[in-house]
C-alpha cells in the first residue's frame, strides 16, 4: 500500500514553454476507471460527496483543458518533471512553479488534511489527472527537447514528435479499445502483482521508475526514425503496465486518504 510516511509527513506547501500535456484522454480515463473500480465503499462515498456525484473518470482529463485557461495557468508545469541527460532524477533542478511530483504531494496533502480550507474538489481533480501524467514516460523526458516535443520523427510515415506519439498514437495503435475495454483487458493483476505495484509507493518512486522507462525510450527512438508496427508491438505492453500502475496506485492513494480502515489488503480486485 501507499507509504504511510509519505502520506502523513506531507507538509502543506504554499501553492502558487508548455509541453504536451499528458496521456491523451483515453489514457487518463483508463487510469481513473481502473482506480474507481478499486475504491472501497467508504472512499467512494467521500468522493461522491466532494465531486457532487460525478466520478473521477468524469474529471480525469479536466486539468489538461484548465491549464490552458488564465484561471489555472499556475498549473502549467505541474504535468511533468524534466531530467536532462547530464542530470539524475534526484538532482535535476526543480522548477519554482512546481512539477508533477511536487504537485501530487501537495494535492494529496490538501485532501489528507481535514483542517485544510483549500478547495478539495479542485485538489481531487488535479490529483486524479497528475497520477496519470506521472506514469507517462515522456512526462519524465528531457528539458533540452521539451519532453520529447522537439524530437521529430515519423509515425507510420506522418510527421510528428516523440512526445506526441507517447501521449496518444502508440496507445491508440496498440489497441482500438474504449477506456472501459482498456480497463477490462489490463486490470487483471494477481494479488502478488498488485502488491509489487503498490509496495512503498511515493510519487518520487513512481517518477523515478517512469524516468528509467523514458531513458530506454530515448535510447531506442532516435530522432528522424520512421516508426511503425514493430515500435507499437514493442512498447504497447509498457503502456499497458503504466496505465495499470497508475490506476492501482491512484486507488491506493485515495483509499489511504479517505478510508481509515483501508489497509492495502482491502484493495478490491474486480475483473
Ligand atoms: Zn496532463
Amino acid at each position: 500500500m501507499i507509504n504511510k510516511k509519505f502520506l502523513f509527513s506531507l507538509s502543506l506547501a504554499t501553492l502558487t514553454a508548455i509541453q504536451g500535456f499528458s496521456w491523451g484522454q483515453k489514457g487518463h480515463d483508463t487510469v481513473a476507471f481502473i482506480a474507481e473500480s478499486h475504491l472501497t465503499e467508504t472512499t467512494k462515498q467521500a468522493i461522491d460527496s466532494i465531486l457532487n456525484g460525478k466520478s473521477i473518470v468524469y474529471y480525469s482529463n479536466w486539468l489538461d483543458n484548465a491549464s490552458h485557461t488564465p484561471e489555472y495557468a499556475y498549473t502549467k508545469t505541474w504535468h511533468y518533471k524534466n531530467i536532462d541527460p547530464d542530470e539524475t532524477f534526484e538532482n535535476a533542478p526543480l522548477l519554482d512553479t512546481g512539477d508533477v511530483v511536487r504537485a501530487i504531494n501537495e494535492q494529496a496533502a490538501i485532501l489528507n488534511d481535514p483542517n485544510s480550507t483549500a478547495d478539495k474538489a479542485l485538489a481531487l481533480k488535479i490529483l486524479v489527472h497528475l497520477v496519470g501524467d506521472i506514469h507517462q514516460p515522456m512526462h519524465m523526458g528531457r528539458r533540452n527537447d521539451r519532453g520529447g516535443n522537439s524530437v521529430r520523427l515519423k509515425f507510420f510515415n506522418s510527421n510528428t514528435n516523440l512526445h506526441s506519439i507517447w501521449d496518444t498514437r502508440v496507445l491508440e495503435s496498440g489497441h482500438n479499445w474504449t477506456y472501459t475495454e482498456w480497463k477490462n483487458q489490463i486490470d487483471r493483476a494477481t494479488p502478488e502483482e498488485t502488491a509489487i505495484i503498490l509496495a512503498d509507493g511515493t510519487p518520487e518512486k513512481w517518477g523515478k521508475e517512469c524516468y528509467l522507462i523514458a531513458s530506454e525510450i530515448y535510447d531506442k527512438t532516435p530522432a528522424d526514425s520512421n516508426l511503425s508496427y514493430d515500435y507499437v508491438s514493442e512498447w504497447t505492453p509498457v503502456i499497458e503496465t503504466q496505465l495499470l500502475r497508475g490506476g492501482l496506485r491512484l486507488a491506493d492513494l485515495l483509499n489511504s486518504i479517505y478510508d481509515p480502515y483501508y489497509k492495502g489488503a482491502n484493495l478490491i480486485v474486480k475483473k
